[in-house]
């Protein structure tokens, strides 16, 4: 005798009777108010060429909600599927700085996190799961207590797609089943394959539920509006429309927006260490979490960064000399920013800084790479980009006013089945 309902971290859900997909668009910047550029999706539509979302906005759930702060990947990824913000599942960025260790940590190892989620919960409880990221770097966070093992659950990159085997990702030969090579790290394609992959996967093994999450390369790279945006828009839109005519429920939200951080030749960069050593700060990290393995496109430039102190003694010092910094929006106490974002203070340095929506913050210049960076910068992990689309292509009975991204696993799985738009 199965359960309907699964409790995880103090929430509760219905498992799905009809099929989930939850989309985690990365970088989505949205329309409406404070939006730069009108919104991917928005100006898709206008085009004609995004069909189901001109659909959805007329007949469904078109709305908008906030994300974590820090608005960056990893911390986003993983509250939206456990449901929760960084303060229980422990993930705050793309990389942290481990005090106990004296070293600094990438965020994709499963033993960071601290709760489990709800694609493990509606697993367990019986409900086959299919997992499928862009970037390697999130497919094991995600994978954490599926039962591949057992058959019931799939989970692979694209970037690793060619590697996947049935063992450790549930399916092999996935290549010659989508029919699409391995796409470049860099690429339109990696986040294509993703959908391919999804709607392959809904043909063959109609998944109970699936977890597709993109990478934000055109975004970085393209405003909304603009010819590539709006084709990478257009494409999502073909493959969305094929899980639709397959019955799915589809829910999509973002990690983060995205927003333009060069007004002039080069980007608006504040470089947090020379600020601090000019008022007499000496010893200090800066620690700026949108760091990975993939920097080319943003060159490790984010709205957020996190400093932590030798000496408390320097703290009123520090604080008052990055908050004179024109750009920065504001300096926090790791309580207060702990307390106003949602974060676990044991990986959160002393101060928190956050720029403005055009600015980006970085350590000092010798240590950005910037060569890889051929258009205007574009970034986030800002309080400027935490708004996000909050899209179900079903009526919900419930409000989403001051719903969060992480939000969506409750308003698709508990106000949305059984309903047809
Ligand atoms: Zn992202």
């Amino acid at each position: 005798m199965q359960n309907d309902t699964i409790s995880v971290n103090g929430r509760t859900y219905h498992r799905p009777k009809q099929p989930l997909v939850v989309v985690c668009v990365d970088g989505s910047e949205p329309g409406g108010a404070g939006s730069d550029g009108g919104g991917y999706i928005e100006r898709a539509i206008e085009t004609g060429k995004a069909p189901f979302f001109a659909a959805i906005r007329e007949k469904a759930t078109f709305s908008y909600a906030d994300c974590v702060v820090p608005s960056f990947t990893n911390p986003n990824n993983l509250s939206i599927v456990t449901g929760v913000p960084p303060s229980v599942h422990g993930i705050c960025g793309n990389f942290y700085y481990d005090t106990e260790s004296d070293s600094e940590v990438m965020m994709n190892d499963p033993a960071l996190l601290r709760a489990p989620t709800i694609l493990a919960g509606l697993n367990q409880a019986g409900s086959d799961v299919a997992v499928i990221t862009a970037k390697d770097k999130l497919r094991r966070l995600l994978g954490v207590g599926l039962d591949i093992a057992g058959g019931r659950a799939v989970c692979f990159s694209s970037e690793h797609a060619d590697k996947a085997t049935v063992a450790e990702n549930g399916i092999d030969g996935v290549v010659e089943k989508i029919g699409m090579p391995v796409p470049d790290v860099y690429s339109a394609e990696l986040s294509e394959f993703v959908f391919a992959a999804g709607v392959y996967l809904m043909e063959t093994r109609r998944p109970d539920v699936m977890y597709l999450s993109t990478t934000d390369y055109i975004q970085h790279k393209h405003a909304p509006g603009t010819p590539v945006a709006n084709a990478f828009y257009a494409m999502m839109d073909r493959y969305l429309s094929k899980l639709d005519e397959m019955g799915a429920v589809i829910a999509l939200t973002a990690d983060h927006g995205m927003k333009g951080k060069q007004t002039g030749a080069a980007p608006n960069v504040i470089y947090l260490e020379p600020v601090l050593q000019a008022a007499g700060v000496e010893n200090f990290r800066v620690i700026l979490p949108i760091t990975d393995p993939y920097v080319v496109h943003h060159g490790a430039l984010g709205g957020y960064a996190t400093v932590y102190l030798e000496s408390q003694q320097d703290f009123q010092t520090a604080a008052a000399a990055l908050s004179a910094v024109p750009g920065v929006e504001t300096v926090l106490t790791q309580a207060d920013a702990c307390a106003q974002f949602g974060l676990p203070p044991d990986r959160v340095g002393d101060l928190v800084v956050v720029s403005t929506f055009d600015h980006v913050l970085g350590s000092s210049p010798e240590k950005h790479d910037l060569s890889g960076l051929t258009e205007p910068l574009r970034s986030h992990g800002g309080i400027s980009e935490q708004r996000v689309p909050f899209i179900v292509n079903r009526p919900l009975d419930t409000s989403t006013d001051a719903c969060r991204n992480f939000d969506i696993f409750n308003y698709s799985l508990n106000h949305a089945q059984e309903k047809r738009a």
